[in-house]
């Protein structure tokens, strides 16, 4: 049994991270038990890095350094072509208040008030990072997109954050309104893990 550091504080990143790494096989595959970095007193990196990937390096970093154990980091967020990538890495705090869904796209509504859907494109990132230690030089990193639109107004009560206003490509429906396993298997999210999956097949070929 490998064990390995999630580095979030965010209990609902754990079990979503459990149930994806279920889904994927990778724990039965590799025997992956991932715990939460609280369980080792990891206090929160500092996120002073200016793109997706080296924030979730910090994290990993950060993590794996504290823990001695080999560490997974994501690090996602929401950008927005006609905002020049915004609210990007702000997305959970882009109305100022960390984690409040309801101002964050409340702003978002706000910044594209008047703006035409040709014009409103947008994709959602994650972005994960896996090192073996601390000072590990060749970190596996996965990226996954999830391309779309952003609505005029909320549609649905699935999810978090910006899910209700964000229409992905090829769906009639937004991604509050998508199932919560169809959401996983097609997001951002689920696009870096099974990315990361076959990328673990390699690395411990
Ligand atoms: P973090 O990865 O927890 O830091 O997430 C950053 C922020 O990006 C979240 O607080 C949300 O606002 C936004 N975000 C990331 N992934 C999603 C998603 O799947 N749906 C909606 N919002 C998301």
């Amino acid at each position: 049994m490998t064990r390995i550091v999630l580095a979030s504080s965010n209990p609902g990143k754990l079990a979503e991270f459990n149930d994806l790494l279920a889904d994927s096989g990778l724990q039965v595959d590799s025997g992956l038990q991932v715990e939460p970095q609280s369980a080792f007193n990891v206090p929160d990196a500092e996120e002073t890095g200016l793109t997706f990937v080296e924030n979730a390096l910090l994290k990993a970093r950060h993590a794996s350094r504290i823990s001695g154990l080999p560490a997974l980091a994501d690090d996602s967020g929401l950008c927005v072509a006609h905002l020049r990538g915004a609210p990007g890495l702000y997305s959970a705090r882009y109305s100022g208040t960390h984690g409040d869904n309801a101002s964050n796209n409340a702003r978002l509504l706000r910044e594209l008030d008047g703006v035409p859907t040709g014009q409103r494109g947008a994709f959602f990132i994650c972005v994960l990072v896996l090192l073996q230690h601390a000072d590990d030089p060749a970190p596996v990193i996965a990226e996954g997109r999830w391309h779309g639109h952003v609505l005029t107004e909320q549609r649905g009560t699935h999810g978090f954050g910006y899910d209700p206003l964000f229409l992905p490509e090829d769906e009639t429906v937004s991604a509050a309104e998508l199932p919560p396993g169809l959401k996983n298997r097609i997001s951002h999210r689920g696009r870096a893990l099974a990315l990361l999956r076959s990328q673990l097949g390699e690395v411990h070929r």
